[in-house]
């Protein structure tokens, strides 16, 4: 094979050139940081995670810091001060769970209930799709685990649109559902007047966050406020969107960031219980499964060796074939990786894990995701396809390969 010059090769996403691997995970310097979404235009460049001079990454240095510096019991103080400050007797709620029923907002819900005697209302933004599994999940978080709970539907119609804009301009068709579950919690604690909403992992967790913010348990707001008068859905602006399918505002509301006076005005908090408590994704769903009727699904995930993470939409299964296709990370790098942080397995195991899954077509659900967008497999693979970065990627005989891999994974 001939010698390629990485740095020469163009990286579409504005993401190093030459990958970095982590030495302990299988991350690398393409897993990119959370953004706010409603900046997020066709052609926006992203900024990778960072690996450090000893070949580290940042998610696998929180982790370090998370099992090793990290004084849990004066966490817990911290936390039990914090819950004090917001709790109520008058009978009404004060802090909000939004999720999916899944492990990490089942566990939140019924810690801060019954373990901290907090009286949460629990909210969803639903998923494009659900799977059956996540069906089930919602109702027994609301039935088996105890606790009121709203389901928010945003019109079907419109998330299909979106959603098919969001793949063929962004590559990103999860991207709707994305919009709901950054702002829907913080727009419902607003509207019942509710001081505090709780997320579950912070995003360091995964190196989706830049580490200076891992010192705080604050959701940083800037993933749910937008100020601009421009705002982007799908990778387009509202005002094309509106006019390309003759839409109304009321059709995009469900789709819009808050505002900053919004928020200003309240005593609105937003923090994740994960800064507080020590959050192992495996003893969380075993929590979640014995207090909250949590299932995982019957089968395997697609492209991974998983069966307990993010089976409740449908379109999650695309959603990570997308990072595999634009960053070369799949959905078995991103389980296998936080397994290794967790202790639960090793590098090696890992790698061995991710050389059988890795890159594998998500068919289970393929053909309800392209009914949902209109489109036919033959058009998906055009897609996605133009979606390959030229750093990651290159086509032999009309076959697509990995270039800059781990030599394990080839
Ligand atoms: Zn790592």
């Amino acid at each position: 094979m001939k010698k390629i010059n990485y740095s020469d090769l163009e990286s579409k996403f504005g993401l190093p050139n030459v990958v970095v691997h982590c030495k302990k995970c299988l991350m690398t310097n393409q897993k990119p940081f959370s953004i706010n979404e409603t900046t997020n235009m066709k052609g926006s460049k992203k900024s990778g995670m960072p690996i450090n001079k000893d070949g580290v990454c940042a998610a696998c240095e929180y982790s370090l810091k998370k099992n090793q510096n990290i004084d849990w019991s004066k966490r817990e103080e911290k936390l039990l001060k914090m819950l004090d400050k917001v709790r109520r007797k008058d009978g009404r709620y004060d802090c909000i769970i939004s999720g999916s029923g899944g492990k990490d907002s089942g566990t939140q819900a019924h810690l801060l209930k019954y373990k901290y005697g907090m009286n949460p209302l629990t909210v969803t933004y639903s998923p494009l799709l659900y799977t059956e599994v996540g069906w089930r999940n919602v109702r027994n978080w609301s039935y088996v685990g105890g606790f009121d709970h709203y389901l928010f539907t945003p019109n079907g119609k419109i998330s299909s649109i979106l959603s098919k804009e969001a793949l063929i301009n962004l590559y990103h068709p999860m991207q709707p559902f994305k919009f709901g579950i950054k702002a829907f919690a913080a727009k419902m604690a607003l509207k019942f007047d509710i001081p505090l909403v709780i997320y579950g992992e912070p995003y360091a967790e995964y190196g989706s966050q830049d580490g200076v913010q891992t010192d705080s348990p604050s959701y940083d707001l800037e993933w749910y406020i937008n100020d601009n008068k421009d705002i982007f859905l799908g990778g387009m602006h509202v005002n094309q969107l509106k006019e390309k399918y003759k839409l109304n505002d009321v059709d995009l509301l469900p789709y819009m960031p808050l505002r900053s006076h919004d928020v200003n005005k309240s005593n609105l908090k937003v923090e994740f219980l994960g800064w507080y408590v020590k959050w192992d994704p495996q003893d969380i769903y075993y929590y979640a499964s014995e207090n909250c009727g949590l299932e995982s699904d019957m089968q395997r995930t697609d492209s991974t060796h998983g069966r307990y993470a993010g089976v409740d939409d449908k379109f999650e299964w695309p959603h990570y074939y997308a990072h595999y296709i634009k960053y070369g990370i799949g959905r078995c790098r991103f389980d296998t990786s936080q397994e290794i942080r967790n202790g639960h397995i090793t590098r090696e195991e890992a790698l061995l894990l991710a050389k059988k899954f890795e890159g594998e077509i998500p068919y289970t659900y393929l053909n309800d995701c392209l009914d949902f967008w209109g489109i036919d497999e033959e058009k998906f693979w055009e897609i996605t396809d133009k979606f390959r970065s030229p750093h990651l990627w290159q086509k032999e005989n009309n076959s697509w390969y990995r270039i800059q891999e781990l030599p394990e994974l080839i």
